[in-house]
């Protein structure tokens, strides 16, 4: 039988890149799905305190297995930031990527080093137990944004071993590699498991 689980996000190209991540045999339905318009709190202090508020929040109102997830960046010259401050790292509403990359371009002004890593945690609740899934891609920071694909902070990220940054780089072949697809791949082997 097909598993079926909701994935809290409200965003649908995240549903859908996931989706194709985990493939057919499992039923993934978003937070508009069912029904859940609540925009839930994220005030955690980490990557996996915010994907286990979400995955909690779902599993406590719904009563159905769940997975949420959260992801940041984290520089290493920055001490980690923007991390779980990513989405909102210039302030303001959040997720206003072209300040949050000018904030990041200008923190960076002069350093050597330039590391970063992206890194995503999928938390998972399945029959009540609850689950942690980490998937990371390292890279660095360049100078200036190039691409257009992508986004978040994409156009000035580019992943060890590449010359392209995520922007651009295809869909596919940043799917590939991932921060969010190894995490992904981490969730379906557990489920290959079960
Ligand atoms: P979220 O937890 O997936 O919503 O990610 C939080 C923030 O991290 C986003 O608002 C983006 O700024 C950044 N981010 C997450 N995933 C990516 C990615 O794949 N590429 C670039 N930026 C990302």
């Amino acid at each position: 039988m097909k598993k079926k689980f909701v994935f809290a996000t409200n965003n649908a190209h995240k549903l859908d890149e996931v989706r194709q991540m985990l493939g057919k045999n499992i039923e993934i339905k978003g937070l508009k799905d069912i029904g859940c318009t609540e925009d839930i709190e994220e005030n955690g202090q980490t990557l996996e305190e915010n994907a286990l508020i979400k995955a909690r929040y779902v599993y406590k109102h719904y009563h159905c297995d769940c997975f949420a997830d959260d992801t940041g960046l984290e520089v290493e010259a920055l001490d980690g930031a923007p991390g779980v401050h990513s989405a909102r790292y210039a302030g303001g509403q959040g997720h206003d990527s072209e300040a949050n990359i000018c904030k990041l371009l200008r923190e960076l002004e002069g350093k050597d080093n330039r590391k970063a890593q992206f890194r995503t945690v999928f938390a998972l609740i399945v029959n009540g137990k609850e689950h942690l899934f980490k998937g990371i891609v390292k890279g660095e920071i360049i100078e200036e944004k190039r691409g257009t694909e992508g986004f978040g902070y994409d156009p000035v990220f580019v992943p060890e071993g590449h010359t392209l940054t995520f922007a651009e780089m295809g869909n596919e072949q940043k799917n590939a590699i991932s921060h969010r697809a190894r995490a992904a791949e981490k969730l379906v082997r557990f489920f290959e498991r079960k």
